[in-house]
């Protein structure tokens, strides 16, 4: 469904895209990870036909991204991280006028459809205003799936909400993919990316340095991880390996050792030296 090519993009001298290849099947949830900086959003504003690259090609159902926007337009639908409802408008009216300057066809009967899908039918004649943050985030992604697009981006789909109000995103994020749509988002949040995503790819300073399912990811490290962390609660070490070696390792270590699962954060740590936030 979406394929990318040896993509890049300079800014004066510093790649923010440095030949980054991968393609996206048809109803995956796929998920780019990486700190700030990375490149995520010049991937996605040049998949979105809005930044042109350098070099390399980009295509979404086999229309070139540089030479068919038109097309490209017509098939993605973008959730844009901030708000930009209109606030003083009901939840229902917000989709009509969307959906008029849209031409979204049997709108009445999409505008049904959508609420549904993100749950809020039962908020169609409420204003904005009086909506929880949740709840607005959730318009927002119905807004973008009016014109029933075949594939969905979604940038930092859960940035500034609390912790249980971004898992009722995630299902409603998963139930587009199981509807077939192709799902492609950017995040840096480690757990959002190991729930949510099919595959991921790991950017840093645009390049593309680890790509594979959550667990295949976590492979790379191993299952366990040791943390040795001194008297001042600072991290000196991290051991991976068989959950035996790291209980094995921290019972030797004695003091200030902690035993926990692999994330995805030590794979990034393992492959660049660094932190991901
Ligand atoms: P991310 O979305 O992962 O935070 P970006 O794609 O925004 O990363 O940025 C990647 C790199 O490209 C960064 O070094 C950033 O400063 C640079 N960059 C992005 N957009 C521009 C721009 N319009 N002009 C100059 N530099 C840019």
């Amino acid at each position: 469904m979406i394929e990318v090519n040896d993509i890049r993009k300079t800014y004066g001298k510093v790649p923010a895209l440095d030949g980054v290849s991968f393609s996206i099947a048809r109803g995956e949830v796929f998920g780019l990870l990486g700190p700030n900086g990375a490149g995520k959003s010049t991937l996605i504003r040049m998949l979105t036909c809005l930044t042109r690259p350098d070099g390399g090609s980009a295509s979404i159902g086999g229309h070139d991204v540089v030479t068919n926007a038109a097309a490209i337009k017509s098939l993605v639908g973008v959730v844009p991280q901030e708000n930009n409802l209109d606030r003083d408008l009901s939840v229902e009216e917000n989709l009509h006028i969307y959906g008029m300057l849209h031409r979204v066809k049997n709108l009445s009967h999409r505008i049904d459809e959508v609420l549904a899908e993100v749950e809020l039918s039962d908020r169609r004649d409420s204003v904005v205003t009086s909506l929880s943050g949740g709840m607005k985030r959730r318009l927002i992604i119905a807004r973008s799936l009016l014109s029933d697009p075949a594939a969905l981006f979604f940038d930092e789909p859960s940035i500034g909400l609390d912790p249980q109000i971004r898992r009722q995103l995630w299902e409603i994020v998963r139930r587009t993919a199981r509807s077939g749509r192709t799902v492609l988002l950017t995040t840096h949040y480690i757990e959002e990316a190991d729930a949510l995503c099919d595959r991921i790819g790991i950017l840093a300073k645009g390049k593309l340095i680890a790509l594979g399912s959550p667990a295949a990811l976590r492979e790379m490290v191993g299952p366990y991880v040791v943390d040795r962390i001194d008297d001042n609660g600072r991290l000196l070490q991290h051991i991976s390996g068989t959950r035996e070696k790291a209980h094995e390792i921290a019972r030797n270590l004695e003091n200030g050792c902690t035993v926990r699962k692999t994330n995805l954060e030590d794979v990034f740590v393992k492959l660049t030296g660094e932190r991901i936030e």
